[in-house]
Order: structure tokens, then sequence, then C-alpha cells
């Protein structure tokens, strides 16, 4: 189980629903299995698949994994998800439409459901 802080979550939500209906993507930085902090990498957003600017982004021991959002009300990890999901960190959030604590959840790197504790 991993942890989120209560205000990252509240990022993540705004964050989503500005790009809407294009797709929110970052990283998640934190330690142990905290998330502390969304980590903006620099990405293309696109409508359907978002990716990251693998040249662009830096080494930082800090992030602990992603999270992105699904303009459509289907929370589920695509194949490229999984792709990436194994390339950075251990736990990705996907938040789906129409953003809210209710439509995010956490996965492991093989796409398996991991729960999420909210916290202060
Ligand atoms: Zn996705």
């Amino acid at each position: 189980m991993y942890k989120i802080r209560q205000g990252v979550v509240e990022s993540i939500i705004i964050a989503s629903r500005n790009v809407h209906p294009l797709e929110f993507i970052s990283m998640l930085g934190g330690r142990d299995r905290v998330i502390e902090e969304l980590v903006v990498v620099p990405a293309h957003f696109g409508e359907s698949h978002s990716s990251y600017r693998l040249d662009l982004v830096p080494f930082d021991e800090q992030i602990i994994g992603t999270v992105h959002s699904h303009p459509s009300v289907y929370n589920h990890p695509s194949n490229a998800d999984l792709d990436s999901f194994e390339r950075f960190g251990k736990v990705h959030i996907i938040i789906s439409y129409p953003y809210t604590l209710n439509t995010l959840r956490a996965f492991d790197n093989y796409g398996k459901t991991m729960k999420l504790q909210v916290i202060e």
C-alpha cells in the first residue's frame, strides 16, 4: 500500500480538469511509500496517449512513480501505459473523467490495483 498527501491528490484533480480533454501526465516524487509531490516533467499531451520526453527527463531518485489522466471514464492501464510503468518507479496513478477521488486508482508495475491511502 502507498500513501499520498491530500495536497497532491488535489493538484492531480485540478491539473486533469485543466487539460481536459487532453491527458495530464506527470511523475510522482516521494520517499519510502509516501507520495509527497508532483514532479512535472516535459511531456507531449495527447488526446488518447501522452508520453514523456525521455531525452528531457532528469534523473531523480525521488521519482517513485507516474500519474496520468484518462479523459474517458475508462480507468485501466493501456498496453502503452504498462510499458511506461515498468520504466519509472513502482506506483502509478490513473485518474479518469470526471476526475474525483473516486475515479483515482493506483497500480503497480504490472497493472495490478494497489491500495492508496490519502493522508494530511
Ligand atoms: Zn493511460
